[in-house]
Protein backbone atom coordinates (compact mmCIF):
# COMPACT_ATOMS: atom_id res chain seq x y z
CA UNK A 1 0.00 0.00 0.00
CA UNK A 2 1.52 3.49 -0.42
CA UNK A 3 2.22 5.67 2.06
CA UNK A 4 0.84 8.69 2.38
CA UNK A 5 2.77 11.87 2.21
CA UNK A 6 0.64 12.80 5.62
CA UNK A 7 2.67 9.87 7.56
CA UNK A 8 5.64 11.34 6.78
CA UNK A 9 4.53 14.81 8.12
CA UNK A 10 3.75 13.48 11.31
CA UNK A 11 6.83 11.76 12.06
CA UNK A 12 8.80 15.21 11.42
CA UNK A 13 6.47 16.56 13.51
CA UNK A 14 6.88 13.94 15.77
CA UNK A 15 10.67 14.27 15.85
CA UNK A 16 10.28 18.17 16.21
CA UNK A 17 8.96 17.61 19.85
CA UNK A 18 10.95 14.66 20.77
CA UNK A 19 14.29 15.85 22.55
CA UNK A 20 15.89 12.09 23.30
CA UNK A 21 18.02 11.34 20.18
CA UNK A 22 16.89 6.94 21.14
CA UNK A 23 13.48 8.15 20.62
CA UNK A 24 14.06 9.94 17.61
CA UNK A 25 15.92 6.97 16.15
CA UNK A 26 13.04 4.44 17.51
CA UNK A 27 10.66 6.55 15.43
CA UNK A 28 12.17 6.60 12.00
CA UNK A 29 13.25 2.90 12.48
CA UNK A 30 9.31 2.32 12.97
CA UNK A 31 8.31 4.29 10.15
CA UNK A 32 11.52 3.19 7.68
CA UNK A 33 10.09 -0.20 8.29
CA UNK A 34 6.57 0.65 7.17
CA UNK A 35 7.14 1.57 3.89
CA UNK A 36 7.53 0.04 0.40
CA UNK A 37 10.93 -0.76 -1.12
CA UNK A 38 10.54 2.15 -3.39
CA UNK A 39 9.19 4.72 -1.18
CA UNK A 40 12.21 4.22 1.33
CA UNK A 41 15.34 6.46 -0.54
CA UNK A 42 12.33 9.40 -0.72
CA UNK A 43 11.22 9.14 2.50
CA UNK A 44 14.90 9.26 4.15
CA UNK A 45 15.63 11.82 1.64
CA UNK A 46 12.82 14.19 2.74
CA UNK A 47 13.15 13.18 6.21
CA UNK A 48 16.74 14.68 6.23
CA UNK A 49 15.17 17.82 4.14
CA UNK A 50 16.19 17.40 0.81
CA UNK A 51 13.94 16.61 -2.15
CA UNK A 52 16.63 14.59 -4.03
CA UNK A 53 19.43 12.03 -3.32
CA UNK A 54 22.75 13.75 -2.33
CA UNK A 55 24.51 12.71 -5.49
CA UNK A 56 21.71 13.88 -7.43
CA UNK A 57 22.44 17.41 -9.87
CA UNK A 58 19.16 17.73 -9.67
CA UNK A 59 17.71 21.04 -7.95
CA UNK A 60 14.28 22.64 -7.51
CA UNK A 61 15.03 26.03 -7.48
CA UNK A 62 12.18 27.46 -6.78
CA UNK A 63 13.01 30.75 -4.67
CA UNK A 64 11.15 32.18 -1.27
CA UNK A 65 9.70 34.78 -3.61
CA UNK A 66 7.63 32.77 -5.90
CA UNK A 67 7.24 30.37 -3.36
CA UNK A 68 5.51 33.18 -0.63
CA UNK A 69 3.45 34.50 -3.61
CA UNK A 70 2.12 30.92 -4.34
CA UNK A 71 1.52 30.23 -0.33
CA UNK A 72 -0.60 33.93 -0.79
CA UNK A 73 -2.32 33.22 -3.81
CA UNK A 74 -3.69 29.53 -2.80
CA UNK A 75 -4.58 30.58 0.91
CA UNK A 76 -5.32 34.07 -0.17
CA UNK A 77 -4.75 35.45 3.21
CA UNK A 78 -3.08 38.88 4.44
CA UNK A 79 0.49 38.80 3.66
CA UNK A 80 0.66 40.66 7.53
CA UNK A 81 -1.09 37.40 9.22
CA UNK A 82 1.86 35.21 7.42
CA UNK A 83 4.57 37.39 8.61
CA UNK A 84 2.86 37.66 12.00
CA UNK A 85 3.07 33.62 12.32
CA UNK A 86 6.81 33.98 10.93
CA UNK A 87 7.96 35.94 13.21
CA UNK A 88 6.29 34.39 15.98
CA UNK A 89 7.64 30.99 14.99
CA UNK A 90 10.53 31.63 13.11
CA UNK A 91 9.86 28.99 11.04
CA UNK A 92 8.60 29.29 7.38
CA UNK A 93 7.27 25.67 7.46
CA UNK A 94 4.91 26.40 10.59
CA UNK A 95 4.24 29.44 9.31
CA UNK A 96 2.62 28.10 6.36
CA UNK A 97 1.22 25.57 8.41
CA UNK A 98 -0.93 28.32 10.69
CA UNK A 99 -2.13 30.33 7.22
CA UNK A 100 -3.07 27.08 5.52
CA UNK A 101 -4.73 26.67 8.98
CA UNK A 102 -6.26 30.06 8.92
CA UNK A 103 -7.67 29.65 5.11
CA UNK A 104 -9.05 26.32 5.36
CA UNK A 105 -12.39 27.09 6.30
CA UNK A 106 -12.43 29.76 3.66
CA UNK A 107 -11.01 27.45 0.91
CA UNK A 108 -13.46 25.35 -0.77
CA UNK A 109 -12.88 21.31 0.20
CA UNK A 110 -13.08 18.81 -2.97
CA UNK A 111 -15.79 16.61 -2.24
CA UNK A 112 -13.33 14.01 -2.98
CA UNK A 113 -9.91 14.62 -1.52
CA UNK A 114 -7.40 12.28 -2.42
CA UNK A 115 -4.73 11.71 -0.08
CA UNK A 116 -1.06 12.54 -1.43
CA UNK A 117 1.78 9.78 -1.13
CA UNK A 118 5.35 9.78 -0.67
CA UNK A 119 5.74 8.92 -4.18
CA UNK A 120 3.44 11.39 -5.61
CA UNK A 121 5.21 14.08 -3.61
CA UNK A 122 8.98 13.22 -5.19
CA UNK A 123 7.41 12.45 -8.33
CA UNK A 124 6.12 16.29 -8.16
CA UNK A 125 9.42 17.71 -7.12
CA UNK A 126 10.90 15.66 -10.24
CA UNK A 127 8.88 17.10 -12.08
CA UNK A 128 9.76 20.63 -11.17
CA UNK A 129 12.92 20.58 -11.16
CA UNK A 130 13.53 19.08 -15.12
CA UNK A 131 11.40 22.02 -16.21
CA UNK A 132 14.59 24.69 -17.55
CA UNK A 133 14.85 26.75 -20.35
CA UNK A 134 12.50 29.14 -21.55
CA UNK A 135 9.19 28.99 -19.90
CA UNK A 136 10.25 27.39 -16.44
CA UNK A 137 9.90 29.86 -14.10
CA UNK A 138 5.97 29.70 -15.02
CA UNK A 139 6.17 25.89 -15.00
CA UNK A 140 7.60 25.24 -11.78
CA UNK A 141 5.31 28.04 -10.35
CA UNK A 142 2.06 25.89 -11.60
CA UNK A 143 3.95 22.77 -10.53
CA UNK A 144 4.35 23.82 -7.01
CA UNK A 145 1.00 25.37 -7.16
CA UNK A 146 -0.40 22.56 -7.70
CA UNK A 147 1.43 20.24 -4.97
CA UNK A 148 0.79 22.33 -2.26
CA UNK A 149 -3.17 23.11 -3.57
CA UNK A 150 -3.66 19.48 -2.95
CA UNK A 151 -1.49 19.38 1.08
CA UNK A 152 -3.27 19.91 3.97
CA UNK A 153 -1.90 22.55 6.61
CA UNK A 154 0.67 20.08 8.16
CA UNK A 155 1.71 18.23 4.54
CA UNK A 156 2.74 22.12 3.50
CA UNK A 157 4.27 23.28 6.35
CA UNK A 158 6.68 19.91 4.99
CA UNK A 159 6.72 20.34 1.49
CA UNK A 160 7.89 24.18 2.30
CA UNK A 161 10.50 22.58 4.59
CA UNK A 162 11.62 20.56 2.18
CA UNK A 163 11.56 23.23 -0.88
CA UNK A 164 13.36 25.90 1.03
CA UNK A 165 16.19 23.41 2.32
CA UNK A 166 14.86 24.34 5.96
CA UNK A 167 13.91 20.74 8.27
CA UNK A 168 15.34 22.10 11.37
CA UNK A 169 13.96 18.90 13.38
CA UNK A 170 17.64 18.04 14.54
CA UNK A 171 18.06 14.44 13.04
CA UNK A 172 20.71 14.15 10.84
CA UNK A 173 22.57 12.40 8.68
CA UNK A 174 24.20 10.11 11.60
CA UNK A 175 21.00 9.48 13.60
CA UNK A 176 19.37 8.17 10.09
CA UNK A 177 22.31 5.44 9.71
CA UNK A 178 21.62 4.26 13.16
CA UNK A 179 17.69 4.05 12.72
CA UNK A 180 18.93 2.44 8.91
CA UNK A 181 20.87 -0.02 11.20
CA UNK A 182 17.65 -0.65 13.43
CA UNK A 183 15.20 -1.18 10.88
CA UNK A 184 16.75 -3.51 9.20
CA UNK A 185 18.99 -5.37 11.87
CA UNK A 186 22.37 -4.48 10.26
CA UNK A 187 25.30 -3.59 12.01
CA UNK A 188 25.92 0.56 12.09
CA UNK A 189 29.68 -0.03 10.77
CA UNK A 190 28.20 -1.83 7.79
CA UNK A 191 25.57 1.33 7.17
CA UNK A 192 28.33 3.41 7.53
CA UNK A 193 30.44 1.71 4.75
CA UNK A 194 27.90 1.91 2.49
CA UNK A 195 26.97 5.97 3.35
CA UNK A 196 30.65 6.73 2.49
CA UNK A 197 31.02 5.00 -0.69
CA UNK A 198 27.50 5.67 -2.09
CA UNK A 199 27.59 9.02 -0.71
CA UNK A 200 23.72 9.16 0.24
CA UNK A 201 22.40 7.94 3.35
CA UNK A 202 19.09 7.35 1.19
CA UNK A 203 20.13 4.88 -1.50
CA UNK A 204 22.17 2.84 1.69
CA UNK A 205 18.42 2.23 3.34
CA UNK A 206 17.22 1.26 0.15
CA UNK A 207 19.20 -1.69 -0.02
CA UNK A 208 19.23 -2.57 3.46
CA UNK A 209 15.29 -2.82 3.15
CA UNK A 210 15.85 -4.74 0.09
CA UNK A 211 19.41 -6.58 0.08
CA UNK A 212 20.09 -6.48 3.76
CA UNK A 213 23.56 -6.97 5.61
CA UNK A 214 24.99 -8.70 1.91
CA UNK A 215 23.67 -6.16 -0.02
CA UNK A 216 25.11 -3.18 1.73
CA UNK A 217 28.63 -5.37 1.89
CA UNK A 218 28.54 -5.56 -2.07
CA UNK A 219 28.27 -2.10 -2.31
CA UNK A 220 30.53 -0.06 -4.53
CA UNK A 221 30.99 3.06 -6.36
CA UNK A 222 29.03 4.28 -9.08
CA UNK A 223 30.83 6.67 -12.05
CA UNK A 224 28.54 9.51 -11.99
CA UNK A 225 27.78 9.72 -8.39
CA UNK A 226 30.39 11.84 -7.07
CA UNK A 227 31.75 10.45 -3.80
CA UNK A 228 32.29 12.87 -0.83
CA UNK A 229 36.20 13.96 -0.76
CA UNK A 230 38.60 13.13 1.84
CA UNK A 231 40.05 16.46 3.17
CA UNK A 232 43.37 17.53 4.97
CA UNK A 233 43.73 18.66 8.94
CA UNK A 234 46.34 21.77 9.30
CA UNK A 235 49.80 20.42 10.20
CA UNK A 236 52.19 23.45 11.54
CA UNK A 237 55.45 22.78 9.98
CA UNK A 238 56.39 19.56 8.47
CA UNK A 239 58.33 18.15 11.34
CA UNK A 240 54.78 17.98 12.95
CA UNK A 241 53.52 15.98 9.78
CA UNK A 242 56.70 13.80 9.77
CA UNK A 243 55.96 13.08 13.68
CA UNK A 244 52.47 12.26 13.00
CA UNK A 245 53.24 10.31 9.78
CA UNK A 246 55.56 7.67 12.03
CA UNK A 247 59.05 9.47 11.30
CA UNK A 248 58.33 9.36 7.80
CA UNK A 249 55.35 10.49 4.57
CA UNK A 250 55.06 11.41 1.57
CA UNK A 251 54.94 15.21 0.45
CA UNK A 252 53.20 16.33 -2.69
CA UNK A 253 53.01 20.19 -3.96
CA UNK A 254 49.59 21.93 -2.50
CA UNK A 255 48.92 23.25 -5.90
CA UNK A 256 46.56 26.68 -5.62
CA UNK A 257 43.72 25.01 -7.51
CA UNK A 258 40.45 23.89 -7.63
CA UNK A 259 39.74 20.09 -6.66
CA UNK A 260 37.81 17.87 -8.49
CA UNK A 261 36.21 14.76 -8.78
CA UNK A 262 36.70 12.88 -12.35
CA UNK A 263 34.30 10.03 -13.57
CA UNK A 264 35.09 8.25 -16.79
CA UNK A 265 32.97 5.63 -18.50
CA UNK A 266 34.06 4.93 -21.74
CA UNK A 267 34.12 8.35 -23.74
CA UNK A 268 32.17 9.88 -21.19
CA UNK A 269 33.75 11.90 -18.68
CA UNK A 270 31.86 14.24 -15.93
CA UNK A 271 33.90 16.46 -13.74
CA UNK A 272 32.49 17.27 -10.37
CA UNK A 273 33.89 20.31 -7.93
CA UNK A 274 34.59 20.40 -4.32
CA UNK A 275 31.00 20.39 -3.93
CA UNK A 276 29.97 17.83 -5.79
CA UNK A 277 28.87 20.02 -8.27
CA UNK A 278 28.70 19.33 -11.99
CA UNK A 279 31.21 21.69 -13.62
CA UNK A 280 32.51 19.26 -16.99
CA UNK A 281 30.97 22.42 -18.73
CA UNK A 282 33.83 25.08 -17.98
CA UNK A 283 36.44 22.53 -18.19
CA UNK A 284 36.01 21.05 -21.68
CA UNK A 285 39.84 21.00 -22.52
CA UNK A 286 40.32 19.17 -19.04
CA UNK A 287 37.46 16.61 -20.07
CA UNK A 288 38.88 16.04 -23.74
CA UNK A 289 42.88 15.55 -22.00
CA UNK A 290 40.68 12.58 -19.73
CA UNK A 291 39.15 11.04 -22.26
CA UNK A 292 42.90 11.01 -24.37
CA UNK A 293 44.90 10.09 -21.69
CA UNK A 294 43.40 7.91 -19.32
CA UNK A 295 43.57 4.03 -19.74
CA UNK A 296 40.60 2.76 -18.10
CA UNK A 297 36.81 1.50 -19.05
CA UNK A 298 35.51 3.27 -15.68
CA UNK A 299 37.78 5.02 -13.37
CA UNK A 300 36.66 8.10 -10.46
CA UNK A 301 40.06 9.75 -10.00
CA UNK A 302 40.91 13.28 -8.00
CA UNK A 303 43.31 15.89 -8.87
CA UNK A 304 43.44 19.68 -8.94
CA UNK A 305 42.86 22.26 -11.54
CA UNK A 306 44.60 25.09 -11.65
CA UNK A 307 45.22 28.48 -13.81
CA UNK A 308 48.51 28.66 -15.40
CA UNK A 309 50.38 31.87 -17.74
CA UNK A 310 51.49 31.18 -21.24
CA UNK A 311 54.54 29.75 -19.85
CA UNK A 312 52.56 27.26 -17.66
CA UNK A 313 53.73 28.95 -14.51
CA UNK A 314 50.50 28.87 -11.98
CA UNK A 315 48.56 31.55 -11.50
CA UNK A 316 46.75 32.73 -8.26
CA UNK A 317 43.04 31.01 -7.25
CA UNK A 318 41.28 33.79 -8.61
CA UNK A 319 42.15 33.21 -11.87
CA UNK A 320 40.89 29.92 -11.81
CA UNK A 321 37.77 31.58 -10.50
CA UNK A 322 37.03 33.48 -13.74
CA UNK A 323 36.96 30.10 -15.91
CA UNK A 324 34.22 28.78 -13.39
CA UNK A 325 32.12 31.69 -13.44
CA UNK A 326 31.64 31.93 -17.42
CA UNK A 327 29.07 30.24 -18.35
CA UNK A 328 28.98 31.28 -22.11
CA UNK A 329 32.02 32.21 -24.57
CA UNK A 330 34.25 28.91 -22.16
CA UNK A 331 36.32 29.11 -25.92
CA UNK A 332 37.47 32.53 -25.30
CA UNK A 333 37.73 31.93 -21.74
CA UNK A 334 39.60 29.19 -22.09
CA UNK A 335 42.26 30.59 -24.55
CA UNK A 336 42.61 33.44 -21.86
CA UNK A 337 43.02 31.16 -18.61
CA UNK A 338 44.49 28.46 -19.64
CA UNK A 339 44.24 25.67 -17.20
CA UNK A 340 45.82 22.45 -16.17
CA UNK A 341 45.09 19.08 -14.08
CA UNK A 342 47.09 17.65 -12.07
CA UNK A 343 46.19 13.80 -10.72
CA UNK A 344 46.62 12.55 -7.05
CA UNK A 345 44.20 9.96 -6.37
CA UNK A 346 42.13 7.07 -7.39
CA UNK A 347 39.33 5.84 -5.85
CA UNK A 348 38.26 3.38 -8.54
CA UNK A 349 39.05 1.28 -11.34
CA UNK A 350 37.19 -1.04 -14.10
CA UNK A 351 34.31 -1.89 -10.91
CA UNK A 352 36.75 -2.55 -8.53
CA UNK A 353 36.97 0.15 -5.50
CA UNK A 354 40.67 1.17 -4.43
CA UNK A 355 39.93 3.31 -1.97
CA UNK A 356 41.09 0.78 0.83
CA UNK A 357 44.20 0.10 -0.49
CA UNK A 358 47.51 2.27 0.57
CA UNK A 359 47.86 5.56 -0.73
CA UNK A 360 51.07 4.77 -2.15
CA UNK A 361 49.58 1.33 -3.91
CA UNK A 362 47.12 3.80 -4.97
CA UNK A 363 49.41 6.61 -6.83
CA UNK A 364 51.13 3.56 -8.37
CA UNK A 365 47.72 2.29 -9.73
CA UNK A 366 46.72 5.84 -10.94
CA UNK A 367 50.82 6.92 -12.60
CA UNK A 368 50.24 3.61 -14.56
CA UNK A 369 47.17 4.66 -16.08
CA UNK A 370 47.18 8.54 -16.47
CA UNK A 371 49.16 8.68 -20.03
CA UNK A 372 50.68 12.38 -20.05
CA UNK A 373 48.47 13.66 -17.59
CA UNK A 374 51.04 14.46 -14.84
CA UNK A 375 50.60 13.82 -11.07
CA UNK A 376 51.05 16.46 -7.80
CA UNK A 377 55.12 16.67 -7.75
CA UNK A 378 56.08 14.39 -5.03
CA UNK A 379 58.71 12.97 -2.49
CA UNK A 380 58.74 10.66 0.35
CA UNK A 381 61.57 11.26 3.19
CA UNK A 382 61.82 10.91 6.71
CA UNK A 383 64.20 14.11 7.05
CA UNK A 384 62.80 17.42 8.38
CA UNK A 385 65.54 18.65 6.32
CA UNK A 386 64.68 17.52 2.53
CA UNK A 387 61.09 18.44 3.35
CA UNK A 388 61.81 21.73 4.34
CA UNK A 389 63.76 22.12 0.81
CA UNK A 390 61.16 20.70 -0.96
CA UNK A 391 58.62 23.37 0.95
CA UNK A 392 60.97 26.29 -0.71
CA UNK A 393 60.65 24.51 -4.22
CA UNK A 394 57.04 24.35 -3.94
CA UNK A 395 56.74 27.75 -2.70
CA UNK A 396 58.99 29.41 -4.97
CA UNK A 397 57.39 27.64 -7.94
CA UNK A 398 54.09 29.23 -7.06
CA UNK A 399 52.41 26.45 -5.41
CA UNK A 400 50.46 26.95 -1.65
CA UNK A 401 52.81 24.43 0.11
CA UNK A 402 52.54 20.71 0.77
CA UNK A 403 50.30 17.78 1.74
CA UNK A 404 51.43 15.34 4.08
CA UNK A 405 49.85 11.92 3.03
CA UNK A 406 50.33 8.86 4.83
CA UNK A 407 51.94 6.57 3.41
CA UNK A 408 50.20 3.46 4.42
CA UNK A 409 46.34 5.56 4.67
CA UNK A 410 43.18 4.55 2.54
CA UNK A 411 41.48 6.92 1.07
CA UNK A 412 38.58 7.66 3.59
CA UNK A 413 35.31 9.91 2.10
CA UNK A 414 34.03 13.12 3.55
CA UNK A 415 36.68 13.00 6.64
CA UNK A 416 39.12 15.78 7.16
CA UNK A 417 41.89 13.60 9.11
CA UNK A 418 45.27 13.44 10.41
CA UNK A 419 45.84 10.99 7.26
CA UNK A 420 46.43 13.78 5.30
CA UNK A 421 48.08 17.23 6.38
CA UNK A 422 48.46 20.16 4.89
CA UNK A 423 51.21 22.84 5.52
CA UNK A 424 51.69 26.63 4.38
CA UNK A 425 54.68 28.54 4.67
CA UNK A 426 54.54 30.67 7.66
CA UNK A 427 54.75 34.21 6.08
CA UNK A 428 57.71 36.41 8.18
CA UNK A 429 56.81 39.28 9.91
CA UNK A 430 57.20 42.47 8.15
CA UNK A 431 58.95 45.83 9.61
CA UNK A 432 57.33 48.51 9.27
CA UNK A 433 56.78 52.16 10.02
CA UNK A 434 54.41 54.20 11.86
CA UNK A 435 53.18 56.98 9.91
CA UNK A 436 49.98 57.82 11.63
CA UNK A 437 47.82 56.68 14.64
CA UNK A 438 44.25 56.96 16.10
CA UNK A 439 43.31 57.77 19.39
CA UNK A 440 41.54 54.72 20.84
CA UNK A 441 38.01 53.85 22.83
CA UNK A 442 36.82 54.00 25.50
CA UNK A 443 39.27 53.36 28.51
CA UNK A 444 41.76 53.99 25.41
CA UNK A 445 40.29 57.69 24.62
CA UNK A 446 43.12 59.76 25.29
CA UNK A 447 45.51 57.65 23.83
CA UNK A 448 47.31 57.01 20.13
CA UNK A 449 46.77 53.38 20.27
CA UNK A 450 45.62 52.34 16.31
CA UNK A 451 48.26 52.71 14.51
CA UNK A 452 48.90 53.20 10.29
CA UNK A 453 51.64 50.78 9.16
CA UNK A 454 53.73 51.50 5.72
CA UNK A 455 56.70 50.17 3.90
CA UNK A 456 59.13 52.22 1.89
CA UNK A 457 58.74 52.57 -1.50
CA UNK A 458 62.47 51.91 -2.39
CA UNK A 459 62.24 53.33 -5.33
CA UNK A 460 60.77 56.74 -4.27
CA UNK A 461 61.61 56.92 -0.69
CA UNK A 462 58.32 57.41 -0.15
CA UNK A 463 56.41 55.61 3.10
CA UNK A 464 52.95 53.67 1.76
CA UNK A 465 50.84 52.63 4.39
CA UNK A 466 49.90 48.66 3.87
CA UNK A 467 47.61 48.26 7.11
CA UNK A 468 46.35 48.79 10.45
CA UNK A 469 46.38 47.44 13.94
CA UNK A 470 45.36 48.07 17.64
CA UNK A 471 46.85 45.18 18.67
CA UNK A 472 49.96 43.65 19.93
CA UNK A 473 51.10 46.41 22.49
CA UNK A 474 50.42 46.51 26.40
CA UNK A 475 48.67 50.05 27.99
CA UNK A 476 52.31 50.87 29.32
CA UNK A 477 53.93 50.75 25.45
CA UNK A 478 50.85 52.26 24.00
CA UNK A 479 50.84 55.25 26.84
CA UNK A 480 54.85 55.80 26.18
CA UNK A 481 54.13 55.45 22.23
CA UNK A 482 51.62 58.32 22.59
CA UNK A 483 54.15 60.41 24.32
CA UNK A 484 56.47 59.32 21.20
CA UNK A 485 54.11 60.22 18.16
CA UNK A 486 52.70 63.37 19.52
CA UNK A 487 56.37 64.54 19.45
CA UNK A 488 56.42 63.30 15.77
CA UNK A 489 53.43 65.14 14.37
CA UNK A 490 53.14 66.81 11.57
CA UNK A 491 49.59 67.26 10.88
CA UNK A 492 47.02 66.97 14.00
CA UNK A 493 43.54 66.11 13.29
CA UNK A 494 40.64 65.79 16.57
CA UNK A 495 41.02 62.05 16.19
CA UNK A 496 44.16 61.47 14.29
CA UNK A 497 47.95 62.69 14.15
CA UNK A 498 50.14 61.96 11.28
CA UNK A 499 53.53 61.54 12.16
CA UNK A 500 57.07 61.79 10.67
CA UNK A 501 58.42 57.88 9.56
CA UNK A 502 60.63 57.19 12.54
CA UNK A 503 59.39 54.47 14.55
CA UNK A 504 59.67 51.18 13.21
CA UNK A 505 57.64 47.92 14.57
CA UNK A 506 57.73 44.09 13.57
CA UNK A 507 54.13 43.38 12.16
CA UNK A 508 52.79 39.71 12.37
CA UNK A 509 49.64 38.84 9.87
CA UNK A 510 47.94 36.21 8.47
CA UNK A 511 47.80 37.24 4.92
CA UNK A 512 48.51 40.23 2.13
CA UNK A 513 45.24 41.06 0.19
CA UNK A 514 44.45 42.84 -2.71
CA UNK A 515 42.62 46.14 -1.67
CA UNK A 516 41.79 49.07 -2.89
CA UNK A 517 41.87 50.71 0.71
CA UNK A 518 45.45 51.87 0.23
CA UNK A 519 47.49 53.49 -2.68
CA UNK A 520 49.54 50.38 -2.77
CA UNK A 521 46.72 48.42 -3.47
CA UNK A 522 47.79 45.74 -1.17
CA UNK A 523 46.87 45.43 2.69
CA UNK A 524 48.14 43.33 5.93
CA UNK A 525 45.29 41.00 6.79
CA UNK A 526 44.60 40.20 11.08
CA UNK A 527 47.82 42.83 11.60
CA UNK A 528 49.65 42.89 15.50
CA UNK A 529 52.46 44.40 16.73
CA UNK A 530 54.79 41.44 17.84
CA UNK A 531 57.84 43.87 18.75
CA UNK A 532 59.17 47.37 18.58
CA UNK A 533 62.24 47.85 16.38
CA UNK A 534 63.61 50.10 18.89
CA UNK A 535 67.04 48.85 16.84
CA UNK A 536 65.91 50.25 13.20
CA UNK A 537 66.38 53.25 11.46
CA UNK A 538 63.08 53.39 9.06
CA UNK A 539 65.32 53.03 6.12
CA UNK A 540 66.04 49.85 6.95
CA UNK A 541 61.98 48.83 6.92
CA UNK A 542 60.44 46.50 4.66
CA UNK A 543 59.79 47.56 1.28
CA UNK A 544 56.81 47.94 -0.47
CA UNK A 545 58.75 45.62 -2.99
CA UNK A 546 59.33 42.96 -0.66
CA UNK A 547 55.10 43.27 0.34
CA UNK A 548 54.96 42.71 -3.06
CA UNK A 549 56.82 39.73 -3.73
CA UNK A 550 55.01 38.10 -0.75
CA UNK A 551 51.86 38.88 -1.91
CA UNK A 552 52.28 37.09 -5.06
CA UNK A 553 54.36 34.26 -3.45
CA UNK A 554 50.78 33.71 -1.25
CA UNK A 555 47.91 32.84 -2.81
CA UNK A 556 44.21 33.47 -1.59
CA UNK A 557 42.52 30.97 0.01
CA UNK A 558 39.92 28.65 -0.87
CA UNK A 559 37.11 26.48 -0.24
CA UNK A 560 34.88 29.62 0.59
CA UNK A 561 34.06 30.24 -2.55
CA UNK A 562 31.68 28.24 -4.28
CA UNK A 563 32.40 26.91 -7.68
CA UNK A 564 29.41 27.51 -9.92
CA UNK A 565 27.91 25.13 -11.83
CA UNK A 566 27.92 26.00 -15.43
CA UNK A 567 24.32 24.12 -16.36
P1 LIG B 1 42.17 23.16 2.09
O1 LIG B 1 41.31 23.58 0.96
O2 LIG B 1 43.01 24.28 2.65
O3 LIG B 1 41.42 22.36 3.14
O4 LIG B 1 43.25 22.14 1.52
C1 LIG B 1 42.89 20.93 0.94
C2 LIG B 1 42.76 21.11 -0.54
O5 LIG B 1 44.03 21.24 -1.14
C3 LIG B 1 42.17 19.92 -1.26
O6 LIG B 1 40.78 19.88 -1.17
C4 LIG B 1 42.65 20.14 -2.69
O7 LIG B 1 41.75 20.97 -3.38
C5 LIG B 1 43.93 20.92 -2.52
N1 LIG B 1 45.13 20.21 -2.96
C6 LIG B 1 46.14 20.79 -3.64
N2 LIG B 1 47.12 19.91 -3.90
C7 LIG B 1 46.75 18.74 -3.35
C8 LIG B 1 47.35 17.46 -3.28
N3 LIG B 1 48.54 17.22 -3.79
N4 LIG B 1 46.65 16.48 -2.63
C9 LIG B 1 45.45 16.71 -2.09
N5 LIG B 1 44.83 17.91 -2.13
C10 LIG B 1 45.47 18.92 -2.76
Amino acid sequence: MPTPFKALAELCEKLEGIRKRVSMISSVSEFLKSLEPEEVEPAVSMILGQPFPKWSQRTLEVSWATLSEIIRRITGVDWKIFMEAFSKTGDIGAATRMVFESSKIKRQTPLFEKALTITEVRRSFEAIAEAVGAGSREKKERLTEALLSSSSPLEAKYIVKIIVGEMRTGFHEGLMEQAISEAFHVPLDVVQRASMVLGDVGAVAAVAKTEGKDGLLKVSFKVFRPVKLMLAQMASNVAEALKEHGGKTAFEYKLDGARVQIHKQGETIRIYSRRLTDVTESLPEIAETVKRNVEAEEAILEGEVIAVNGEGHPLPFQHLMRRFKRIHEIEGMAEAIPVKLYLFDVLYLNGQSLIALPYLRRRQILAERVGEIPLTKQIITDSVEEAENFLKEATSSGHEGLIAKKVDSDYVPGIRGKRWLKIKPILEPLDLVIVAAEYGYGRRREWLSDYHLAARDAETGEFLTVGKTFKGLTDMEIIEMTKRLKALAIKEEPRRVFVAPKIVVEVAYNEIQKSPKYKCGMALRFARITRIREDKAPEEADTIQRVKEIYKSQFSKKGNIQLKNSR
